[in-house]
């Protein structure tokens, strides 16, 4: 509750039909009424949710939800399109753009409650990103460049070797699980092929290529590993 939720919306009397019933379940809302203003204010207020109109003056619902999806400060809110009848609000989804769901006008008060509950929650589920440079003692990591260095040196290591690496380091000191691992540095589908062991026979290497580091991916018997950050 009290999340803040950006309206843009150019029909006044909707738009204040929104504002009146979001500020009634406890939100915040604010209000923009024209596209072109929607990004900035979306990047300058951070608000939990937007909730965009599809057709707009200035710049159209599409545009703007492609200009929030690109920027790092705004991509991680979520959206809801509103569309009018006839839009084809499937078109609007499939369009990849990011949105995460959609309302066609003229919608109930409650139905768009709903919706914005779902979309909120949803969103509170979903992970943190991970942070893209992680340090412990003399190593660092750079997930954007997919570069490892060792006392400053780079550290050459084979995909799979930098994946884990990357998703222990991201864990803080929580204990990994080989399957989860294996999630991580294989992905989902490979996880059902290879075998766990594998995530062990990784871990040997990446620990001796580490060498005096290595000690901090501690081994958790019959359950996985963990990484010791502090020291
Ligand atoms: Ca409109």
């Amino acid at each position: 509750m009290n999340e803040k939720i950006l309206v843009v919306e150019d029909e006044k009397d909707i738009a204040r039909m929104i504002e009146y019933n979001l500020k009634k379940e406890g939100y915040r809302p604010s209000l923009v009424h024209d596209g072109s203003y929607a990004a900035l204010t979306a990047a300058k207020e951070k608000p939990a949710l937007v909730l965009l109109d599809l057709m707009l003056p200035g710049l159209d619902g599409l545009e703007v939800c492609r200009r929030l999806k690109a920027d790092a400060k705004t991509s991680s809110i979520p959206i809801i399109m509103l569309t009018a009848k006839g839009e084809e609000s499937d078109k609007v989804l499939g369009l990849g753009l990011g949105a995460d769901d959609y309302v066609t006008k003229p919608f109930s008060v409650k139905e768009l409650l709903a919706r914005v509950q779902a979309v909120l929650r949803r969103s509170a589920e979903r992970p943190a990103p991970a942070p893209e440079k992680l340090k412990a003692g003399a190593i660092e990591l750079d997930a954007a460049k997919v570069e490892v260095r060792l006392k400053g040196a780079p550290l050459e290591l084979t995909s799979k070797e930098f994946e884990l690496l990357k998703a222990l380091m991201a864990c803080g000191e929580r204990v990994l699980k080989r399957e989860e691992l294996l999630k991580k540095a294989w992905g989902l589908d490979a996880a059902l092929e290879v075998e766990t062991r594998t995530v062990d026979v990784h871990v040997g290497t990446l620990r001796r290529k580490l060498g005096r580091e290595g000690r901090r991916i501690v081994t958790v018997k019959n359950y996985g590993y963990r990484f010791e950050a502090g020291k």
